[in-house]
């Protein structure tokens, strides 16, 4: 693609994009539970991984730490969307702590997935990011089944003790394609691999990685908003570039574009993480307003409809307030 006269420069906005259903859910736990119970409210480790929403949040009351001994004996604390495994549940309760798990739905999915084939004994390849709290989290749930799989690269090393029975599952918000190439390496080594019973990766995340390769290739530049521990937004970027856009880049906000990006550039493509709020989005279309891209067209690929209700614990709560 070439540079065109200025006043033609468009940008192409991916949808879906920006919040997901778990992301929605958490940070509203966190907003209810502050006019609920009052500050502070403390969160084990970034309520979602996303700058701004965290200190938005702080700014409100919240008080995030990063393991359950930084909180007062008694007090309350939220879990995050990326889940936690039974050691922190049971540290928890033994420092008398009220919790509240605000574990997405779909990551608890995958830690009974995990519970079900370690009760059978199978050998559980997980595919993810080493050290990524949602891949701690899972592996607490069978560690002595569970081997971490970081990626294609990963598979030759992985060990298992009966290559007939084994069993993979993946983090919710890794790359569609590159984890499909993880697997066919793992069945090269285990033929008799067994397949999740359904899908890890998270609708979200496939929704989102379906509509950004929609307008990579059409778009000189792909700018993903979202912060730089967001593993969903991380792999847009990824995605992007395979899919044909000549760059892509993560940025956490409008202030972090360069101009130098947009030199000789004619359509900006632009997506968000699914922990990204819609006003940074917003922010980034202003910016670019501000170059000449006027012309905004939104490129809708899948159209999105899933809700999470509140976690029951605050529910119950929430009801009792308003019943009194
Ligand atoms: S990205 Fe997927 S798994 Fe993670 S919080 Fe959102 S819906 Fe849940």
């Amino acid at each position: 693609m070439t540079a065109q006269n200025p006043t033609t420069r468009r940008v192409l906005v991916a949808r879906p994009r920006g919040y997901c259903a778990g992301v929605d859910r958490a940070v509203a736990t966190v907003e209810k539970a502050l006019e609920q119970y009052g500050p502070p409210i403390y969160v084990r480790k970034q309520i979602v991984h996303n700058t701004h929403v965290v200190r938005t949040l702080e700014k409100r009351g919240a008080v995030f730490v990063d393991e359950t001994d930084e909180v007062p004996e008694g007090a309350i604390v939220i879990f995050s969307a990326h889940g936690v495994s039974p050691a922190v549940h049971e540290e928890a309760a033994r420092r008398s702590l009220k919790t509240i798990d605000a574990t997405c739905p779909l990551v608890t999915k995958v830690h009974n997935e995990a519970k079900r084939f370690a009760a059978k004994d199978y050998d559980i390849l997980l595919i993810g990011h080493e050290g990524h709290e949602e891949v701690e989290g899972t592996a607490g749930e069978a560690p002595d089944h569970i081997r971490l799989v970081d990626g294609p690269d990963g598979v030759e090393k992985v060990q298992v003790r009966d290559p007939n029975r084994v069993v993979w599952l993946s983090q919710t918000t890794l790359s569609v394609d590159e984890t499909k190439q993880t697997v066919a390496r793992l069945r090269e080594r285990f033929p008799n691999l067994i397949d999740p019973p359904s899908d890890d990766i998270c609708y979200a995340t496939q929704n989102r990685q379906t509509a950004v390769k929609e307008i990579a290739a059409r778009s000189d530049l792909v700018i993903v908003v979202g912060s730089n521990n967001s593993s969903n937004s991380k792999r847009l970027v990824e995605v992007a570039k395979d899919a044909g856009a000549p760059a892509a880049y993560l940025v956490d906000d409008a202030s972090y574009i360069e101009d130098a990006w947009l030199e000789g550039v004619s359509t900006v493509g632009l997506t968000s993480g699914a922990s990204v709020p819609e006003e940074l989005v917003e922010g980034v279309l202003a910016k670019l307003a501000t170059h000449g891209f006027t012309d905004v067209e939104e490129v809708e690929s899948v159209a999105e409809h899933m809700r999470f209700a509140l976690p029951h614990e605050l529910r119950k709560d929430l009801r009792a307030a308003t019943t009194a």
